[in-house]
C-alpha cells in the first residue's frame, strides 16, 4: 500500500517491455513508455492487416478505414465528446494549437483583440498564439501564478476583459503539476465571451477529462504521453466552432470537390486532415486508450498521487533541496539542490539508473518567473513504484553529498 491511501498501487510494469529491471523511468511528462498492447496492435496493423483508408473499395482497405474511424470513435468517448466528428486527428498537441491559432483566428480574431495565456504555459501554447496575434495586430496577456505555482484564477477575472476573444490554458503544467480548475478557467472565458483551449497533454494521462462537462471549446493532446505512438495526437473542437473555420492544409481528403474554378471543402473533421492520415497512430492510440480505461483514470491518479507525496516528503528531507510548485500536483514533481545545476542532478541521477529531465522544459517564460535557467523534475506514470522514488531519492542524496 502506498503511503495513507486507501487505494492498491498499480503494478504493472511487467506491461512495459522498454522498461528494464532496476531502472526508475522518470519522465513521463516527456513522453511516456509504451505497453506491449500497443506495440502489438501497431506491429499487427502494419504487419497483418495494413493499407490505406478512405480510398481504397477492396476489403482490406474498407476494413481499415473501419478500424480508423473506430479510433475516432474510442477517442470521442474517452473525453466525453458529443460526437467523434469532434476529434480532428493530427500530429501532436502542437500541431492542435497551432491548428486554431491559425484556422480559428483567421476569422475570429482582430486588430485589437487580446488573447489570454497564463505563465506557466509550454512554448506551444504560447508561441503560435504570438505567431497569430502578429498577424493580426491583436495583443496577449499573461495571467500571474499563485505563490505555489497555479495559474492564479482570482487574477484572470480581474484581468479579462471583452476584448479577450481567446483564453489558452495548460490544464496540468509539465513543469509543476498544477492542477487547472478548468470549470472555473471556462466561466471566466465565457463570461465575456471568450472561447477557451486547453491543453490537455498532462492532464488525459493524470485525470479523467470529459469535454462537454467541462463545456470548453477546444481541448487537445498527443498521443504519445498517453501510452500511445509518438506523430499523432487529438484536437477535439465543439461542432459549431470546427465547422466554421476555414480548413488547414490543402490537399487530399479535406476536399468536397475540386475544380479549376473551385475547390469546395469536406466537413469537420476531414476538412482539417489533408493527405494520407497517420492511421497506424490512430489504431496505436485506440489501443493505448483500451490499456488506459482498463486500469482506470481515478486508480492511476491516486496512484500517481501517492508517489507525488512519497517523493515531495522524501525530497523535503534532503537540506539542499527546494521543491517548486504545489503540494497536490499531479504526476509531477520539479525541484532544485542548492548549487546545483539541474543538468549534473540529472546526470549524477542517471549513473544511478534514474531518469529525470533537467532543462527549461520548454517553458522559458515559467523559468523566468520562478527565477531559475532549468529545474529538475521527476514525472510518474502507470509504471513507477515506490521502488522508483526511493531510487530518486538516494540519487539526490548522492547528488548533495557530492556537491556537498
Ligand atoms: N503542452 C504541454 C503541457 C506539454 O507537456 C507538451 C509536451 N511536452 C506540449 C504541449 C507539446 O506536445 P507535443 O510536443 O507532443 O506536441
Amino acid at each position: 500500500m502506498i503511503l495513507g491511501l486507501d487505494t492498491r498501487p498499480l503494478d504493472v510494469v511487467a506491461d512495459f517491455p522498454a522498461i528494464p529491471d532496476g531502472w526508475a523511468y522518470l519522465d513521463t511528462a516527456a513522453t511516456a513508455q509504451k505497453p506491449q498492447v500497443v506495440v502489438d496492435a501497431i506491429a499487427r496493423a502494419y504487419g497483418e492487416t495494413y493499407a490505406t483508408v478512405h480510398r481504397g473499395v477492396y476489403q482490406r482497405s474498407a476494413d481499415m478505414t473501419l478500424a480508423f474511424e473506430a479510433a475516432r470513435r474510442r477517442v470521442a468517448r474517452f473525453i466525453g465528446a458529443e460526437s467523434e466528428n469532434e476529434v480532428v486527428f493530427v500530429r501532436g498537441a502542437t500541431e492542435a494549437i497551432n491548428l486554431v491559432a491559425q484556422c480559428w483566428a483567421a476569422t475570429q480574431l482582430r486588430a485589437g483583440d487580446r488573447i489570454l495565456l497564463s505563465m506557466l504555459e509550454h512554448h506551444s501554447n504560447i508561441v503560435p498564439w504570438q505567431m497569430a496575434a502578429e498577424r493580426v495586430g491583436a495583443a496577449i496577456d499573461v495571467v500571474p501564478l499563485t505563490a505555489d505555482g497555479q495559474i492564479d484564477l482570482g487574477a484572470a477575472e480581474a484581468m479579462i476583459r471583452p476584448e479577450h476573444k481567446l483564453v489558452a490554458f495548460a490544464h496540468v503544467s509539465n513543469v509543476l503539476g498544477s492542477v487547472l480548475d478548468a470549470e472555473r478557467a471556462v466561466r471566466i472565458a465565457h463570461a465575456v465571451g471568450a472561447k477557451i483551449l486547453i491543453d490537455g497533454c498532462q492532464s488525459v494521462p493524470r485525470l479523467p477529462v470529459d469535454v462537454a462537462a467541462l463545456g470548453c471549446d477546444f481541448y487537445v493532446f498527443s498521443a504519445h504521453k498517453l501510452y500511445g505512438p509518438t506523430g499523432f495526437g487529438v484536437l477535439w473542437g465543439r461542432a459549431e466552432l470546427l465547422d466554421a473555420m476555414p480548413p488547414w492544409q490543402g490537399g487530399g481528403s479535406m476536399i468536397d470537390k475540386v475544380t479549376w474554378e473551385r475547390t469546395t471543402y469536406a466537413p469537420a473533421p476531414g476538412r482539417f486532415e489533408a493527405g494520407t492520415p497517420h492511421v497506424i497512430g490512430a489504431l496505436g492510440l485506440h489501443a493505448a486508450i483500451d490499456y488506459v480505461d482498463a486500469i482506470g483514470l481515478p486508480a492511476i491518479h491516486a496512484h500517481e498521487t501517492a508517489l507525488v507525496t512519497q517523493a515531495r516528503e522524501a525530497l523535503r528531507g534532503i537540506n539542499s533541496v527546494r521543491l517548486l510548485g504545489p503540494e497536490n500536483s499531479a504526476g509531477i514533481v520539479s525541484f532544485m539542490v542548492e548549487g546545483v545545476h539541474p543538468h549534473d542532478v540529472a546526470t549524477i541521477l542517471d549513473e544511478g539508473r534514474v531518469a529525470v529531465r533537467a532543462g527549461h522544459h520548454c517553458a522559458q517564460p515559467l523559468m523566468t518567473a520562478l527565477g531559475v535557467e532549468a529545474t529538475a523534475r521527476a514525472s510518474f506514470g502507470v509504471y513507477n513504484g515506490p521502488a522508483d522514488i526511493d531510487a530518486l531519492v538516494k540519487g539526490v542524496e548522492r547528488v548533495s553529498r557530492i556537491f556537498g
